[in-house]
């Protein structure tokens, strides 16, 4: 699952995993952030909100670690929380470039989106991140990127992409739709 920062990838996945939890189905989920931030923490970086300013060759070496963990996950559904694009000091870089996808091997994608406005307005009010300067026309451009970005991997992998709007008030909606997309 991609989709820009404060979009709601993480909350909608709490609640798909609320959903099939009451009815007895399972699903792993994992963030790639975090667990390169795992990673990370063994060579001193202490805010996971840093690992985006670290040099892109470094983060491209956790990248591939995580990428490795993820394959070695034994569970039978498997979610990925991540991002197709990190807003780095030298620009967007991809959160799943070839050699990633090549290891991860996804079966599905779900591109999540939401209005810019309803983004801009997450972003500000969520005061657990260190969020970079946050304007509306930024979250604008970083959706026209996002949904570049995502189709490059589908073509990398061949795998669909769904395409899912996380409307204000209405998590329960797009995580039914989340959960029909990947046939829960
Ligand atoms: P990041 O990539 O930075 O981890 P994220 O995509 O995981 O961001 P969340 O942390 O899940 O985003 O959500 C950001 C904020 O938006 C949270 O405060 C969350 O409660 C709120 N939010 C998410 N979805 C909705 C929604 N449908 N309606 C209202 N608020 C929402
Ligand atoms: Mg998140």
């Amino acid at each position: 699952m991609v989709g820009i920062p404060g979009v709601g990838k993480t909350s909608l996945l709490k609640t798909v995993v609320e959903i099939l939890t009451k009815q007895n189905k399972s699903v792993s989920v994992y963030s790639f952030g975090s667990l390169m931030f795992e990673i990370a923490k063994n060579h001193g970086i202490q805010d996971r909100d840093e690992l985006r300013k670290l040099p892109v060759p470094e983060q491209q070496r956790l990248q591939k670690i995580a990428a490795e963990k993820i394959a070695g996950l034994t569970e039978d559904v498997v979610i990925i929380d991540t991002h197709a694009f990190i807003s780095s000091p030298e620009g967007y870089y991809p959160g799943l470039p070839e050699h990633v996808l090549k290891i991860i091997k996804p079966t599905n994608f779900v591109s999540v989106s939401a209005k810019p406005e309803e983004i801009y307005s997450r972003r500000i009010k969520d005061f657990t991140r260190n969020r970079d300067k946050i304007t509306l026309a930024n979250v604008k451009k970083e959706l026209d990127f996002q949904s570049g970005i995502i189709s490059a991997c589908a073509v990398i992998t061949g795998s669909p992409i769904k395409y899912v709007l996380n409307r204000e008030g209405k998590i329960d909606e797009a995580a039914d739709k989340i959960i029909n997309s990947i046939g829960l």
